[in-house]
């Protein structure tokens, strides 16, 4: 069994399979332009962030009624499962399917519906997390923070994703105030393809608690100090920075210097059924790439059950860092 760990940076909609998307297209009614699931996989080879956001975008016309949104959530939970997550802080981002006509209540609904059942039958404690697109207007965000109010009691935070460059945080402020006024914690994607000044901007004018990627911070030595003093999580995504081509090989991924610098990272899976991993597989992949030992992927692992929104007198966040503490790494797998 793989390293109990926790998965903090994840795209529900970035978990669609081709046979999931085939198989909800034909019960849809929908068309896709693919002959079948092997031509629909060759497409998933993307030269930048904007070529795959355009094939993410198309293939959730598959994604209708609620139960479509629950089996897609289950299909993602029971892969995480085989894969070692026990606690999963899941990103959904309504304006995508808002767009298409889809009621943000069908959304969290069939989301919330298999959520509310995965530590039963998972074994996966869960967060929702409501991402604002952020190449969409600071309007239109705030339009959907008001859809979301009426469930509320299902949402844990906000975040922000989608094309980063010319979008800056500071776009969103007045929607991340309003999220902060209701209780919801504040994540917020940064440095991925952006500059390490939307980190520094995510943090300060959004108030943000933790970065999603981050990775170009490095680029900035003040804000490298500055994260790991107030231990900022990072939450990595190393299969996914190769895939968008944000590096070159797994090789020459910065975890290793980042874990150095004392930055509290975590190893997460982004979008995996279009980068070709989930939260296991990333681990494996920086393992054998980068050649981390036992400790080090032993501290990813604590790290990210540390970085969750977990509370901290919940007794699940002590089980699960005491499982981690008792894992016996076998060098076969993380
Ligand atoms: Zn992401």
């Amino acid at each position: 069994m793989p390293v109990p760990k926790a998965e903090l940076h994840l795209h529900i909609e970035g978990t669609l399979e081709p046979e999931l998307a085939f198989a909800l297209a034909a019960r849809n009614g929908v068309t896709l332009p693919y002959a079948d699931t092997e031509e629909l996989r060759r497409a998933y080879r993307f030269s930048d962030l904007q070529s795959f956001l355009d094939l993410y975008y198309g293939l959730m016309a598959v994604l209708r009624t609620a139960d479509d949104f629950t089996e897609l959530a289950d299909a993602y939970l029971e892969r995480a499962a085989a894969q070692g997550v026990r606690h999963a802080e899941i990103f959904f981002d309504p304006q995508a399917h808002t767009a298409r006509g889809i009621g943000i209540g069908t959304v969290i609904e069939g989301l919330g519906a298999s959520l509310e059942r995965s530590e039963e039958r998972y074994g996966i404690s869960t967060r929702l997390i409501l991402c604002f697109l952020r190449d969409e207007s600071a309007e239109s965000a705030l339009a959907t923070l008001e859809a979301a109010k009426p469930y509320l009691d299902r949402i844990t935070g906000v975040g922000l994703d989608s094309a980063e460059v010319g979008h800056p945080p500071a776009k969103f402020r007045e929607v991340y105030e309003a999220a902060g006024a209701l209780g919801l914690r504040k994540v917020a994607h940064a440095g991925e393809e952006g500059p390490a000044a939307y980190v520094r901007e995510a943090l300060d004018v959004l108030g943000v608690e933790r970065i999603d990627h981050g990775l170009r911070c490095m680029e900035d030595p003040e804000l490298v100090d500055r994260l790991a003093r107030e231990r900022v999580p990072l939450t990595l995504c190393p299969l996914s920075n190769v895939r968008l081509r944000v590096i070159d090989t797994l090789a020459d991924h910065p975890l290793p210097a980042m874990m150095a610098a004392g930055l509290l990272v975590t190893v997460n899976s982004d979008d995996p059924a279009y980068f070709g991993g989930y939260a296991g597989d990333n681990f494996d992949g920086v393992r054998e790439a980068l050649g981390l030992g036992p400790e080090q992927l032993r501290e990813l692992a604590r790290n990210s059950f540390t970085a969750s929104f977990l509370d901290d007198d919940e007794p699940r966040r002590a089980r699960y860092l005491a499982e981690v503490d008792a894992y016996a790494f076998d060098g076969e797998r993380g």
